[in-house]
């Protein structure tokens, strides 16, 4: 004999109906098959509202009809498939349920009030329905049926809602009766009865626990529980990505998992099989040939010994405190007593005896009959100040880790704690289960669905994520973007995982509740239509609960590199190639490293000197291990590096410079590179790096050109107006020819902190001699390199090279 149980989801709609028949068929081929039935999805819900309370008369009317419709639905499809299915007949029979339940409920409104014997009966009507239709089906396909009445058979003991079942005496009851060995056995779940013969029901999702209580009164071989997921995953797939489906697991986890959320099974349904050691599979109605989750008896291999993360919702908290609790063991066996008599289920506890404290998690909806019992219990104490008002916190939830004895493992509790500091989430109470096979934390319910994101990730998906927001999408964004899409699988390789959360430029962003798609990302940045701009980035970055976040700042744009410190406090990494905060005020500079360090996050910016080349990186592990600069002498900006190039092979600046622009080495209008401003600011990251404290007005900048040319605003009128200089240069550059020398920009720090831009005659022997044709060269004077200096030298500007700067940068937020 095997059990079959068909959750609400697989009974959804007709075709579902049918395929599940279909199963039924196919099993009772080689054995006898006893089948437990849930009602149609979401059925239950609308029976539930009639006996809510606060809920208005019409709302109740208007979910009953919603109710029957989708039942007479059901049964229309299913005769627009199964011709020969009863319709007529099964529509009488829905019928009079429905007409029943609403003489019911005119009563209810007449008392204004549903007596609690009345509720189970209201909210089985779905497991009733389900097995009238089912029972239809297999007859008209010609199959002996057999129906248990739960009622009559499944003996209960507890409330009226959340019943538990008496497996002795259901099992002499039901062996009582006599099956014909060929019928097919079904069953409603969900129902059985007291002793006074009444209907009570088995707590919500209830027909799990019916299927394992049938299965161990009939001695079923196996218990095959069907719903819509292919098995016991890490998590609730539906709430997490990247869940792995658990082939086996042991009766005694399955419990653990269950009673802190796993929906998958009732928390009850553990109990009879493992007592009988039945099988248990967890099997899917949407893809029948899976293999599903084993449930039984042994244990995974230690090294699999993790299990999932679940969580519960609708948590409150009780913190009872006072002096009288320096006896704590007293007052929580009190507790417990008083809230075991009413059948109040604590889920988790936990104690401070330095502060006279005990913490309790209960379920939202106990929380005024908690309070009522409590004040009861402790009225003298609280009376005579021994014990503080009971205070209360509302909208937790509970976020539990699951795996065989999980409390003796070393590092899951540190993880679990790191993920969740790093994604912003407070830790209200932990506890480690009385079983050892778990560990619960409670949060706020706000945060829960990230708090499993981040946990399940950082226990079970073994890859170091790194979660981007890019502003300024022009050529580096643009060929960073490119890059990271090139590399994912190498990257994936090793472990790394970059996902894309938000795509923004200066008019608007792309932001998805998923992932952004690399390979389609413009195509859905131009549909996007949401507006860019600092009050909206700031809501959106403080919305983010991504551990290891990261802003890139791929722009120029002075406002957006002032929010750095705003962002750092939100929890994001920085990584910038706009050079506007390294030249910006000192003390801004040294707020966005104090701050940095404090909330333990990096600023990065490599790219902001010399592009991808190994500069700010290179010095910082030099002066980290005792290093100090003598002098420095660089070129720094790859336009002006080809323009002097060009000019020594006897190329005027004016011709030189429009062939820079044309090879796309200058910004729009090549004033700004000639001013000499751009090297400056680079000059004073490089001075500030190795430990000078200086302003950009410090720097002693020689001007290439005279005043006039700022004026020339516009790049053509520029370059027409460069040739009044041509003659200049020219001479200038044949004067240093003669002398063996070249001219060259360079930008200088000297020990004294004294830092200039400015036009130098190079001779030959000078590292900086033969650089030209936009590359860029810095020498470093320091303790460790010299007489010789130590010499970075390669392509100083390009989209390309300062992508991949941008993106080692990015890599270096996980090592
Ligand atoms: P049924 O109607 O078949 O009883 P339920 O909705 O009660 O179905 O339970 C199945 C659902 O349980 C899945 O769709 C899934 O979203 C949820 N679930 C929660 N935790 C897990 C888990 N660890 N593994 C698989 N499913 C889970
Ligand atoms: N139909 C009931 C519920 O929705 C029982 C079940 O599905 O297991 O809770
Ligand atoms: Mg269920």
């Amino acid at each position: 004999m095997k059990l079959l149980k068909f959750g609400g989801t697989s009974l959804a709609n007709a075709q579902k109906f049918l395929c599940v028949a279909d199963i039924i068929e196919k099993k009772n081929k080689k054995e006898q098959i006893a089948v437990v039935l849930s009602a149609p999805a979401k059925i239950t819900n609308y029976l539930v509202t009639i006996i809510e309370k606060n809920i208005d008369n019409d709302k109740i009317l208007k979910n009953i009809n919603i109710a029957e419709n989708i039942f007479i639905e059901l049964i229309k499809d299913i005769k627009k498939i199964q011709s020969f299915f009863p319709y007529k007949n099964t529509k009488e029979t829905i019928e009079k349920e429905f007409n029943k339940l609403k003489k019911i409920i005119n009563g209810i409104f007449l008392i204004k009030q549903c007596p609690e014997s009345i509720q189970p009966i209201i909210i089985s009507r779905g497991e009733i329905l389900s097995v009238v239709i089912m029972k239809n089906i297999l007859k008209s396909r010609n199959y002996e049926v057999t129906i248990l009445n739960p009622v009559k058979n499944l003996l209960s003991i507890g409330n009226y809602l959340d019943s538990t079942v008496d497996i002795k005496e259901s099992k002499k009851r039901i062996k009582k009766i006599n099956i014909n060995q060929k019928n097919i056995i079904l069953m409603a779940g969900f129902i059985a009865g007291n002793k006074k013969g009444e209907l009570v029901v088995l707590g919500r999702n209830g027909s799990d626990y019916s299927a394992a209580v049938l299965a161990s009164c009939l001695n079923a071989k196996c218990c095959e529980i069907w719903t819509d997921v292919d098995g016991v995953f890490t998590s609730d797939p539906r709430v997490v990505s990247n869940t792995y489906l658990l082939e086996s697991i042991s009766y005694q986890e399955a419990m653990e998992l269950s009673y802190f959320g796993a929906k998958v099974l009732h928390p009850r349904t553990i109990e009879p099989i493992s007592q009988f050691q039945i099988p248990c599979i967890i099997k899917n109605t949407n893809n029948i040939h899976a293999k599903g989750t084993l449930i039984c008896q042994k244990t995974d291999s230690d090294e699999n010994f993790l299990k999932g993360v679940t969580y519960l919702d609708k948590i409150v908290m009780f913190n009872v405190s006072g002096s009288c609790l320096k006896n704590p063991g007293n007052i929580i066996s009190r507790i417990f007593t008083a809230l075991s008599r009413e059948n109040i289920k604590i889920i988790l506890i936990t104690q401070s005896s330095s502060e006279n404290k005990i913490n309790f998690c209960i379920l939202e909806k106990d929380t005024d009959y908690i309070l009522l019992i409590l004040n009861k219990e402790f009225k003298l104490e609280i009376k005579e100040g021994l014990l503080n008002n009971l205070n209360i916190i509302k909208n937790l939830a509970i976020l539990s880790v699951i795996g065989s004895n999980i409390s003796e493992k070393n590092n899951i509790a540190s993880k679990i704690f790191s993920s969740l500091g790093s994604s912003k989430i407070n830790v209200l109470a932990i506890a480690h289960g009385s079983s050892k096979h778990s560990i619960s934390v409670v949060i706020k319910k706000e945060n829960v669905l990230k708090g499993m994101q981040n946990v399940h990730d950082s226990l079970f998906f073994n890859k170091k994520i790194i979660n981007v927001f890019l502003i300024g999408i022009g050529g580096v964004g643009k060929e960073l973007l490119k890059q990271i899409l090139r590399q994912e699988k190498f990257l994936d390789q090793k472990n790394i995982k970059i996902r894309f959360r938000m795509i923004a430029n200066s008019k608007k962003l792309l932001f998805l509740n998923d992932l952004i798609n690399l390979n389609n990302w413009e195509e859905n940045f131009k549909k996007s239509n949401k507006e860019f701009n600092l009050q909206i980035l700031n809501e959106l970055l403080k919305n983010n609960f991504d551990s290891n976040s990261v802003i890139i700042d791929c722009t120029s744009d002075e406002i957006l590199s002032k929010q750095y410190v705003n962002f750092i406090k939100n929890g994001f990494h920085i990584i910038a190639s706009n050079k506007k905060a390294n030249t910006n005020s000192l003390q801004y500079y040294n707020d966005i490293r104090t701050t940095a360090l404090k909330e333990n996050k990096k600023f990065l910016y490599e790219t902001n000197v010399g592009a991808g080349l190994p500069v700010i990186n290179t010095l910082q592990n030099l002066f980290n291990t005792g290093d100090h600069l003598i002098s420095f002498k660089g070129i720094l900006s790859g336009s002006l590096s080809f323009i002097f190039g060009r000019l020594e092979e006897g190329i005027s600046l004016s011709e030189a410079t429009k062939e820079a622009k044309k090879l796309g080495f200058t910004e729009p209008n090549p004033f700004d590179d000639l001013s000499g401003i751009d090297v400056a600011r680079k000059l004073l990251v490089l001075a500030r790096e190795v430990g000078y404290s200086i302003e950009l007005k410090d720097i002693n900048i020689e001007p290439i050109l005279p005043e006039k040319f700022k004026k020339y605003q516009n790049s053509e009128e520029f370059l027409f107006k460069l040739k009044e200089l041509d003659l200049f240069f020219s001479e200038r550059v044949n004067k240093a020819h003669n002398l063996g020398n070249v001219l060259r920009f360079v930008g200088s720090i000297e020990k004294s902190g004294k830092c200039s831009v400015k036009i130098e005659e190079i001779n030959s022997n000078n590292p900086l001699y033969k650089v030209k044709n936009g590359e860029n060269a810095l020498t470093f004077y320091t303790n460790y390199y010299q007489p010789i200096p130590l010499v970075l030298r390669g392509y100083g500007a390009g989209n390309d090279v300062t992508a991949s700067g941008v993106f080692s940068d990015l890599l270096r937020t996980i090592l």
